[in-house]
């Protein structure tokens, strides 16, 4: 299906906004241009919820999150990240391995099962765009995914 990236996006952080607590900041930082993706909208919306639930999980009180969307190399590439724990830098690639969690008391803690992003890391892949981590133990995570674009919808239906 071909989907507007921007209003896809603009729409699922807006549910978490409504419900997430008023300690957490949401900053957005998405450009007003129009990017067209050919994507599976229940699967990206999955992969997007991990993300921000993930980076809600583990955010501080004030903490912000931010999300960020810019064209690179001709992909479209989407940024979410917040002021948590981190993750130590020789952890980082893992946690796309399935049912990888960084310590076990704090995921005990925490709950969820360490499937959340294997299961993004393959619909991303299957969508023909990559996704990896950028972490600073004690600052912060950034989750960073691509996906290729068309300016246009293609044309020829009116939904
Ligand atoms: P599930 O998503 O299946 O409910 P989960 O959130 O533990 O469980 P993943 O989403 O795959 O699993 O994340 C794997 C692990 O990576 C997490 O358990 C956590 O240790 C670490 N992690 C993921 N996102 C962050 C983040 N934003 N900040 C700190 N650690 C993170
Ligand atoms: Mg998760």
């Amino acid at each position: 299906e071909m989907v507007e990236f921007n209003v896809f996006f603009n729409r699922i952080i807006d549910r978490f906004e409504m419900s997430k607590s008023h300690k957490v900041l949401f900053e957005r930082h998405l450009p007003k241009e129009q990017y067209f993706v050919e994507i599976d909208p229940d699967k990206l919306t999955q992969v997007i919820d991990n993300i921000i639930s993930n980076a809600l999980k583990y955010s501080p009180e004030g903490g912000k999150v931010r999300f960020g969307m810019t064209v690179e190399e001709g992909f479209l590439l989407i940024q979410i990240s917040d002021q948590g724990m981190g993750i130590p830098k020789e952890n980082v690639d893992r946690i796309f391995d399935r049912f990888y969690r960084v310590d076990r008391a704090r995921s005990r803690e925490m709950g969820g099962t360490g499937l959340g992003l294997a299961i993004s890391k393959e619909m991303i892949n299957a969508h023909g765009g990559v996704i990896w981590a950028e972490s600073k133990y004690g600052k912060g995570t950034t989750i960073f995914f691509t996906l290729p674009f068309e300016m246009d919808d293609g044309g020829g239906e009116w939904d």
